[in-house]
């Protein structure tokens, strides 16, 4: 039976919508009492939150690498990094262990590709948005260039992640700001919008703006479900 390990908890409110999201993939395709064959490690958030804050991305690559091999061992055949922003240190964790680690960049690069997106919005933390790990990903692999709001807005989309929605609390207020940005982004051509933080579809779904979404947890799943399934789930 192969196994999918999941390194979550970042923060736990996204990861519970990974589980849930992974055994409803399985059961829509295979039926019955199917569910998705999963190893989860959830870690603390707080520690991993104050080593993004301290600049301590080495020490927080380690963390994971660690955990990932405890994955590993336990028998996981792959893995997801349930988190955009910590695929900063996707690579450290990549060669901790032998088994591939899912990227969350191809799933979303892979998804806009095939929608035919060549400029998309990206919403997702102050590391997702103003440092160049996940944009070029996406720009050199599937050649979609990124938008971004202004400074005043990514400062604020940052602030609601970690104060509202890392915490389980959802605003009506903070919707309307995202739904806002999104519009100012499409009127600047965005053909579509990278949800880039596992927790913005708790708050952002389709049916509240015209522009298409890419919701990073969702493609992620996707990415994990076809992993499952192409190695025989059962
Ligand atoms: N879950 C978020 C993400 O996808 C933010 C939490 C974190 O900083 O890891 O980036």
């Amino acid at each position: 039976m192969r196994t999918l390990g999941i390194i979550g908890g970042m923060s736990w409110e996204s990861t519970a919508t990974y589980y849930r999201l992974l055994n409803e993939g399985a059961r829509e395709r295979l039926g019955g009492l199917h569910s998705a064959p999963l190893l989860l490690h959830s870690v603390n958030f707080a520690q991993v939150a104050a080593m993004q804050k301290a600049g301590e991305w080495e020490a927080a690559g380690a963390l994971l690498a660690e955990v990932a091999q405890g994955l590993e061992r336990a028998g996981a055949g792959a893995l997801l990094l349930a988190t955009n922003t910590m695929h900063k240190v996707a690579a450290s964790i990549q060669s901790a262990v032998r088994i591939p680690l899912l990227h969350i960049g191809d799933a979303v690069g892979g998804q806009l590709q095939a929608r035919g997106v060549t400029k998309a919005a990206l919403l997702g933390t102050r590391f997702t948005m103003r440092e160049p790990f996940y944009r070029e990903r996406l720009a050199e692999r599937f050649g979609v260039q990124v938008l971004l709001p202004d400074d005043g807005e990514m400062d604020e989309i940052d602030r609601i992640i970690f104060a509202e929605l890392c915490r389980g609390e959802i605003r009506p207020e903070s919707r309307a700001f995202y739904l806002g940005c999104l519009a100012k982004l499409q009127g600047a051509g965005a053909e579509a919008a990278i949800l880039g933080c596992t927790e913005i579809g708790l708050l952002v779904t389709a049916d509240a703006t015209s522009l298409p979404l890419v919701d990073s947890t969702e493609a992620h799943v996707q990415a994990g479900l076809e992993w499952l399934l192409g190695h025989g789930i059962a």
